[in-house]
C-alpha cells in the first residue's frame, strides 16, 4: 500500500477565490460537526437544522452515518483504527464542503478525543464548530430508536460505544447542548443563533 501513495503531487490553486464563493451563496462555509452517544440526537437535530437553514436560503448539508458508511467508507468497520479512518475521510469530506462555501453539518458519535481533534486541528481557523449532544446513557438506552443497546446489552452487538466502547466527551465544545432538558427544535434554533450571531449567514 506504502508505495501507491503519490508523493509527485502539488495543490492546484483555482481562479476562483473562497470570498467569492461566499459572495455567490451569500454565506461563510464552515464545519458544524455533532458528537455524542448513539441515540443522543446528533441525526435528529441535524435534520431539524439543515431545514431551519434551507428556510433561510441557506446552503447546508448533512453528512451522517448511513450515507457515508454505505458509499465512502463502506470498507470499513469499527474497530479502533476504522473508526479513526472513518472520522478523518468524514473531516476531510465536511472541509472540502466548507471550502466550497456549504454548511456541512456531520452527525457521528465520533467517540474519541483524539480524531476530532484531529479534524480541528486540519481546519481553518474559525470552520470547525464542534457540537456536544449531550445524553446520559439511561436515557439513550431508554430512548434506543433502533434498538441498538439491547442488542449490545445482549452481547449479539460488540464494541458499542457506551457499552463496551469508550466515549470521550469533548472539553470544550463550542456548544453543548443538554438533550434531556432540551428539545430538539429549541437545539437546532440555538445552533442556528450561534451561525447567525458569529456571522456565518452572511458573505
Ligand atoms: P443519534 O443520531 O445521536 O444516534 P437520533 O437522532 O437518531 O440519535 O435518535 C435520537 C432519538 O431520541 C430520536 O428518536 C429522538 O426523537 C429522541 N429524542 C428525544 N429527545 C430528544 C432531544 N431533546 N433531542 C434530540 N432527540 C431527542
Amino acid at each position: 500500500m506504502a508505495e501507491q501513495i503519490a508523493t509527485n503531487i502539488t495543490w492546484h490553486e483555482g481562479s476562483v477565490s473562497r470570498g467569492e464563493r461566499q459572495k455567490l451563496l451569500n454565506q461563510k462555509g464552515v464545519t458544524v460537526w455533532m458528537t455524542g452517544l448513539s441515540a443522543s440526537g446528533k441525526s435528529t437535530i441535524a435534520c431539524i437544522l439543515e431545514q431551519m437553514l434551507l428556510h433561510k436560503k441557506k446552503s447546508a448539508y448533512r453528512l451522517d452515518g448511513d450515507n457515508i458508511r454505505m458509499g465512502l467508507n463502506k470498507n470499513l468497520g469499527f474497530s479502533a483504527e476504522d473508526r479513526a479512518e472513518n472520522i478523518r475521510r468524514i473531516g476531510e469530506v465536511a472541509k472540502l464542503f466548507t471550502d466550497a462555501g456549504v454548511i456541512a453539518i456531520t452527525s457521528f458519535i465520533s467517540p474519541y478525543k483524539k480524531d476530532r481533534d484531529a479534524v480541528r486541528a486540519s481546519a481553518k481557523p474559525g470552520e470547525f464548530i464542534e457540537v456536544y449532544v449531550q445524553v446520559s446513557l439511561a436515557e439513550a438506552e431508554k430512548r434506543d430508536p433502533k434498538g441498538l443497546y439491547k442488542k449490545a446489552r445482549a452481547g449479539q452487538l460488540k464494541g458499542f460505544t457506551g457499552i463496551d466502547d469508550p466515549y470521550e466527551a469533548p472539553d470544550k465544545p463550542e456548544i453543548l447542548i443538554e438533550t434531556e432538558n432540551t428539545p430538539a427544535h429549541e437545539a437546532a434554533k440555538r445552533i442556528l443563533d450561534y451561525l447567525e450571531e458569529r456571522g456565518y449567514l452572511k458573505a
